[in-house]
């Protein structure tokens, strides 16, 4: 019988697990570069074809893309080195401040980066080094970028959402998390929900609560974790967003107008769902019936 890795998770060693966090701590660096950045290569894009449209010159011509320029203080232009540039280190060492201009760092870099590491670490005791726990590490980056950009820019791109969408598919065909009838279900249902829910609310309301990237990220979800598993993952977003939705209207200034993106708690519940959805679904169908 094949066993569901969402069900049996044998702890990875200690080894692996460490290993696991000092990968995450280096791919954070990495993935504060793809927050920053992939939404400046998506308005790039799009300034270049509304000029070519109108028989402009493109505004942008210079290379844009996750890995040049190099990367710079964005106040001086000073070009951040190697020695500048060590996860979470570098920055204790700087005390925060570009090493030219004194320039405020954003405290967000090393988070997301030891953010990364720890979870990097989760993923890999509860699923081991093999090759499911390095498909969950996949999963886990992504959802860290989209979580960021959202929180950002409000967008979810499509460069991101579709191939976590693919591969989760890809995954399952051979029944990685769920079986693969489970996955493809999933990431239909896990659209068409989303979709259905920001209709109504759109005509009874005429607001819109949500964007497409919401309903192609429900459907990633849905491709690795299966359709059974999307309503712990809509109960879960909820209670999240609502925790976080009413403390940010108590202790900042956000006004309940103020649109919050729905986007990082998806995500979050995307991974408590794959870490600990299994009990969290028989919890509350127990409680239901
Ligand atoms: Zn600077």
């Amino acid at each position: 019988m094949l066993q569901n890795p969402l069900l049996f998770a044998a702890p990875a060693d200690l080894a692996a697990t460490l290993l696991a966090a000092l990968f995450g701590l280096l791919f954070g660096s990495f993935l504060n570069v793809v927050i920053y950045r992939i939404p400046k290569m998506m308005q790039r894009e799009s300034d270049n074809y509304v000029a070519a449209e109108s028989g402009k010159e493109p505004p942008h011509t210079e290379r844009f893309n996750l890995m040049t320029p190099r990367s710079a203080c964005p106040h001086c232009g000073h070009q951040i080195t190697a020695m500048e540039n060590i996860p979470v280190l570098s920055y204790l060492v700087l005390r925060g401040k570009c090493r030219q201009c004194k320039a405020p760092i954003s405290a967000r870099y090393p988070a997301v980066e030891l953010l990364t590491a720890a979870l990097s670490a989760v993923m890999v005791w509860k699923f081991g080094s093999g090759w499911t726990g390095l498909a969950t590490l996949l999963f886990l980056y992504t959802l860290i970028a989209l979580t960021f950009i959202d929180a950002d820019t409000q967008l979810l791109p499509d460069d991101l959402t579709y191939p976590l969408l693919w591969g989760g598919l890809l995954l399952n065909l051979n029944g990685m998390f769920v079986p693969l009838n489970e996955a493809v279900i999933g990431a239909a249902a896990g659209y068409l929900i989303l979709w259905t829910i920001y209709w109504i609310f759109k005509l009874l309301t005429g607001k819109e609560g949500m964007g497409y990237g919401d309903f192609k990220l429900l459907a990633a979800l849905g491709a690795w974790l299966g359709w059974t598993m999307l309503p712990t993952i809509i109960l879960l977003s909820s209670v999240v967003g609502a925790i976080v939705g009413i403390g940010l209207i108590v202790f900042t200034k956000r006004g309940r107008n103020n649109p919050i993106p729905f986007g990082p708690y998806l995500a979050a519940a995307g991974l408590i769902a794959l870490l600990f959805g299994t009990p969290i679904a028989s919890m509350t169908s127990r409680l239901v019936g």
